[in-house]
């Protein structure tokens, strides 16, 4: 797959004329200094990616340590003895560092928070603590072929919070942590997100409107010999469509007494919805469970239901469960609209109602992210790699830097390479965690250099 990525189009395009060379040099020296020394490191750059290449055992000694501990969501002590880890890690930065627990209700193991007062720029870096194997997956510890890491959260997240610490070990190595001020989310529930968000994500948000910048450290996308830029992850939500219908002997279906019942209007709403809904890009949905009859009883929870229902009585109650995955607000609100239009127009004797959840937010592709994205693809460039186009949001699924998206510049993506998340096959390429602290390092340390804070 070949994507036009943007940065092509930058390319300088001299031509010289009326043939006085020293004017041109000197224009054409004030013209290309950005990309001169945008081309290249600068000395401290430099001296970060030394250090970052000296300590690179070290870094996979963190690693391991992190994914030896089992951190499933539901695994509270395993996500705590997790933070513990990166806490230890923080406080030797300088950080302060506090463990926010969640209500009962929300039934989460809390979150790790550390805050850093620096002079410039503030910067949020958001990684988790969780993984998706809860203890009924057994364990799978660290496990090393030299290149090839295993082990359960190697690949998603444990590399990218190892790499949010040595970023920021590199930076303080040559004294540039002070010219940020950086807060540090590692969540303890991004696998599993604590019910209600706004209790869950509360502390999140705010770091988010605090910030100038966000930086997301969820595995990096490397594919077709090209490493992808993060500037944008389409939300995720939920949806339920309740139906009813009128139950009676079938015989009398379709009269004006007894109308079409639920089945018939549920398929009419969802083949409304394929028809109508559909075709935005970027815009998609789903219907993953159906459950229709006399009888139905629905877990939403557990996604888990139950039937009956007989060939001649016409069915009174149909229950579907859905996602929507939208590329920004308004395109979700569009889609909404439309679905609550196409409900609303009832087949005889039915009713239906459709409630939409709350869910992870779109984080859409604003200047801001395309920005810093550029910023990060000369960095790539530095580093010797290729230019870094935007990724297609629709490659990516939700993610927590979506919950600060909206209130700051932000880019995603900065892990490490690998794949097989969330499977037992899930591995991590150990060459590219030096290559991913230096792509963070330097990116904080030029957002650093680059600007005040907003
Ligand atoms: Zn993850």
């Amino acid at each position: 797959m070949h994507k036009d990525d943007g940065f092509a189009r930058r390319r300088v395009h001299l031509r010289l004329v009326g043939g006085r060379p020293c004017v041109w040099l000197i224009g054409f020296c004030v013209f290309a200094a950005p990309f001169v020394r945008a081309a290249g490191l600068d000395a401290d750059e430099r001296r970060m990616a030394d250090w970052i290449d000296a300590h690179a055992a070290d870094a996979t000694a963190l690693l391991r340590e992190a994914v030896d501990i089992p951190s499933g969501t539901m695994n509270h002590d395993g996500v705590r003895e997790v933070g513990r880890v990166m806490a230890r890690e923080l406080d030797a930065l300088g950080f302060g560092t506090e463990w926010i627990d969640m209500p009962s209700e929300v039934d989460r193991a809390g979150h790790l928070f550390g805050r850093r007062e620096g002079r410039g720029r503030k910067i949020l870096l958001v990684g988790h603590l969780d993984t998706v194997f809860e203890r009924e997956d057994g364990v799978r510890p660290f496990a090393s072929d030299g290149e090839t890491a295993t082990g359960h959260g190697v690949y998603d997240m444990k590399a990218g919070n190892t790499i949010i610490v040595f970023a920021l070990k590199a930076l303080e190595e040559i004294g540039a942590l002070d010219d940020v001020s950086v807060t540090v989310a590692f969540m303890g529930d991004e696998e599993k997100a604590g019910r209600p968000l706004g209790t869950s994500r509360r502390d999140l948000i705010e770091a988010g409107k605090w910030a100038d910048v966000a930086l997301g450290f969820e595995e990096a996308m490397h594919f077709d010999d090209t490493d992808w830029a993060t500037v944008a992850r389409r939300s995720s939500s939920s949806w339920i469509l309740t139906v009813t219908g009128r139950q009676w002997h079938s015989s009398d279906i379709f009269s004006d007494d007894v109308g079409a019942g639920a089945i018939f209007e549920a398929s009419r709403i969802l083949n409304d919805f394929y028809e109508e809904v559909r075709g935005e890009k970027n815009l998609t949905f789903n219907a993953g469970t159906i459950q229709g009859g006399t009888e139905v009883e629905y877990d939403p929870a557990g996604n888990r239901g139950r039937t009956f229902g007989k060939t001649n009585v016409v069915p009174r109650r149909v229950v579907v469960h859905g996602g929507i995955r939208a590329i920004s607000e308004e395109q979700l609100d569009r889609a909404r609209h439309t679905m609550r239009t196409i409900v609303a127009d009832s087949l005889p004797r039915t009713e239906a109602t459709i409630e939409f959840g709350d869910g992870y937010p779109p984080m859409a592709p604003t200047e801001g992210n395309l920005a810093l994205a550029r910023t990060l693809s000369a960095i790539n460039v530095a580093l010797g790699r290729k230019p870094m186009p935007p990724l297609d949001p629709a490659e990516r699924g939700a993610a927590d830097i979506s919950f600060v998206a909206p209130f700051t510049d932000a880019l995603a993506g900065l892990g490490g390479i690998g794949g097989g998340g969330h499977t037992p096959d899930e591995h991590l390429r150990l060459s590219s965690m030096p290559l991913a602290i230096k792509r963070a390092a330097i990116l904080i340390y030029r957002i650093g250099r680059d600007g005040e804070s907003d």
